[in-house]
């Protein structure tokens, strides 16, 4: 099979998997070529994810049909690109940088996620699990954003359930009718994601291989 066919194949069988569940496949395409974003783009699938904002900006111009959802660290600097290009934005955990983002929304609604560090790892971003009512507080004043759920990612070692467990009890926990969306789950971990509750997963590896590059089409 090219790399093509085996991309599609996973991508085949990773969508009927989830689809059972009503889990969206939320395609990571950060490391994967334009090559392979327009194989499945093709083949249907319209949700889409980066992690730098220039990166989403680039992608989001070239495949302006799909939804590009916002997954990685932003500065105030670069809130232009979210606000004009992001269907979604997962990563929210500094409040002055969504109103920096609040700010240049053009007349739209942006739906966001508050990140959460469910791993217990002090690099990791989120606002820890005490803040979320504080955090939820704040980002329900601003304009033009709409809260609607939480992100996380557990430690990449050892069983991640416990810190799924907790991103979920949070959302009940501070549900105001707005909380939907568990955006909760990688490669390694969403089948545990999808067991406490996960709403959408990030998929980057399992659907375009190991070595991301491996997922171009042979030219
Ligand atoms: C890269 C990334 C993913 C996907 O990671 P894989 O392990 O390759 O599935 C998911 N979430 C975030 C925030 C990421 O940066």
């Amino acid at each position: 099979m090219t790399a093509g066919g085996e991309l599609l194949s996973r991508w085949q069988s990773l969508r009927q998997e989830l689809e059972a569940d009503h889990v969206m496949l939320l395609a990571t395409s950060k490391y994967s070529s334009d090559e392979a974003v327009a194989t499945l783009v093709h083949a249907g699938q319209r949700d889409f994810a980066e992690s730098r904002p220039q990166a989403l900006r680039d992608r989001a111009r070239m495949f302006p049909h799909c939804r590009w959802h916002m997954i990685g660290p932003l500065q105030k600097n670069k809130a232009k690109y979210v606000a004009r290009h992001a269907s979604m934005w997962h990563s929210v955990d500094i409040i002055e940088v969504a109103e920096a983002v609040a700010s240049q929304l053009d007349n739209r609604e942006l739906p966001i996620l508050l990140q959460v560090n469910i791993s217990g790892e002090k690099q990791k971003h989120g606002v820890s699990p005490h803040d979320v009512g504080k955090s939820l507080h704040a980002l329900r004043q601003l304009s033009g954003l709409k809260v609607s759920g939480l992100m996380g990612m557990a430690a990449k070692v050892g069983d991640p359930t416990p810190a799924f467990q907790t991103l979920r009890q949070l959302r009940d926990q501070y549900h105001e009718g707005d909380l939907n969306t568990l955006s909760m789950g990688m490669s390694h971990d969403y089948l545990a994601a999808i067991r406490e509750g996960a709403t959408i997963v990030r998929l980057g590896t399992a659907l375009f291989g190991r070595d991301y590059s491996d997922s171009m089409p042979a030219k």
